[in-house]
């Protein structure tokens, strides 16, 4: 059915095209939800009159962002729950999957309708869902309310005595009814999620290439984003990890690597060699501690032709579901380790679009403002000071980490954020059942969020006002700031 055009008027549009042109003053017709032309405001007004219009003058427009690694349940209601201090496995084992284990159908369409949110208030458009999902219909149904584009499954592996495991055959099972009830190509569909690491049986492995390549779909799996999986992999086959996947041939490029941060030097060529993606995540590495700067070869699989995306993880590892955040520290954590060829801010830019569609394989869908392509567009303000004066558009999008910045956000042509605000979705209304499904969620697992420092309840201040006495009281830092601006004098050059 063919609907209105919409013309997306006079922004400076990055557009990541294999040219990598930014084009100014420029405005982008969208019709049927695709990049029909691009132009000037007077000569698309003329080939598409009435249509409705966005005005985006003065700001940049980009491509939507990608994010091909990010847990959309239970951590989103108990963000910053788990403390910093302790190792990933029992990040993972005494607090996640308890938190995953109790939640119920409601539990897991808020919180991914709340990811959605807020993934998209920050210019991203497209995420992978890894699998860790117990009710996967209502993610994608959540998911959907929102706009954005995704790729999901459920929870799959087959190790004995863990939430949600099942024989490799019924996994597969799962896994395939939730294809066919998604479909592949739909904004919302599936993909094939194993956790991976050394729960999974190499049946199920070898299945899950066989059931994404009849279905017709792609896979993806975590793999070494520690030096965990080195020693289960020894015990289980007596090769690395990521050899052991080649040798059961289920490498390819089908296949997207969650991690894959420790890799030797047959590892890398494994990935190389069978065209398979890796997400790198960097903000989960640095929070868990993994080891990215010691160990990653991440930028080498880059400069051989890799295929490597943006990903960040879950809201208690990555913390926050941004993915320019995610490529100024891969950029910058490139720089600071003495990589040969670093990469930087445009190639970090180009990770979080472009490349990142290519390693998720929707590059000719998106991932480039292009005609024919999808309308997935971020429009950014440029009134703030974190734009102000404007300098080169991928500097400024990675270095400064402007996603607080985004304005208006389209996912096939459909506005989904303006004004920041999203449009699908009534935020107010989410944000109160995500506080409601938080609470009876802390309630049925016994868990209580973690909380370092004491909290005091206003009814009891007058025991804080003793103890602040007692230690001779606080500074007035802002009282002096207060102080300083009083003068009015301006301190312009
Ligand atoms: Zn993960």
């Amino acid at each position: 059915m063919s609907t209105a055009a919409r013309l997306v008027v006079g922004g400076d549009v990055v557009t990541m095209a294999p040219g990598r042109e930014v084009l100014t003053g420029t405005t982008i017709a969208v019709v049927d939800g695709r990049i029909a032309a691009l132009g000037t405001a007077e000569e698309l007004r003329a080939r598409f009159p009435g249509a409705d219009e966005l005005d985006a003058t003065g700001c940049v427009v980009a491509p939507g962002m990608i994010n091909a690694h990010q847990h959309t349940t239970a951590d989103p209601l108990t963000r910053s729950g788990i403390p910093d201090d302790i190792d990933s496995q029992r990040a993972i084992f005494d607090w996640a999957v308890p938190l995953h284990n109790a939640h119920t159908g409601g539990d897991d369409e808020v919180s991914a309708m709340l990811t959605a949110v807020e993934s998209l208030r920050r210019g991203v458009t497209t995420l992978i869902e890894p699998g860790t999902v117990a009710h996967p219909l209502r993610v994608a149904a959540g998911l959907r309310k929102t706009g954005i584009r995704a790729r999901l499954n459920g929870w799959g592996w087959d190790a004995e005595g863990l939430p949600f495991s099942a024989p490799a055959d019924e996994v597969l099972a799962r896994q395939e009814e939730l294809v066919r009830a998604l479909g592949t190509t739909e904004r919302v569909s599936g993909w094939i999620t194993l956790l991976g690491h050394d729960l999974v049986s190499d049946a199920l492995f070898q299945g899950a290439a066989e059931l994404a390549e009849r279905l017709d779909t792609r896979m993806t799996w975590h793999i070494s984003p520690g030096q965990n999986d080195i020693p289960g992999y020894a015990a289980r086959s007596g090769r690395r990890p990521v050899v052991h996947l080649h040798e059961l041939g289920v490498l390819g490029p089908r296949l997207l690597l969650g991690h894959a941060v420790w890799l030797d030097d047959a590892e890398v060529d494994a990935i190389l060699e069978t065209d398979t993606a890796v997400a790198s995540s960097p903000g989960a590495y640095l929070r868990l501690g993994q080891g990215f700067t010691r160990a990653a070869r991440h930028v080498e699989l880059i400069r051989r032709g890799g295929r490597v995306a943006l990903g960040c993880d879950s809201h208690n590892a990555g913390d926050v579901p941004d993915i320019l955040r995610a490529a100024m520290l891969f950029a910058g954590l490139s720089l600071d380790r003495g990589d040969a060829e670093p990469v930087h801010a445009h190639e970090a830019l180009a990770l979080a679009t472009i490349d990142g569609a290519r390693a998720i394989g929707l590059d000719d869908q998106i991932g480039s403002i292009e005609i024919g392509k999808a309308a997935d567009l971020v429009v950014f303000d440029t009134t703030d000071p974190v734009w102000t004066p404007r300098g080169d558009e991928a500097l400024q999008l990675v270095w400064g980490m402007p996603s607080h910045t985004v304005r208006d956000v389209l996912v096939d042509g459909t506005v989904v954020v303006r004004g920041g605000q999203t449009q699908l979705v009534d935020y107010d209304d989410l944000r109160a059942c995500a506080a409601e499904n938080a609470h009876h969620l802390l309630r049925r697992t016994g868990i209580t969020p973690f909380r370092r420092w004491p909290r005091i309840a206003a009814a009891e201040l007058e025991l804080a006002e003793n103890m602040q006495a007692a230690s001779g009281g606080p500074a007035a830092p802002e009282a002096e700031h207060r102080a300083a601006g009083r003068t009015g004098e301006r301190v312009c050059p």
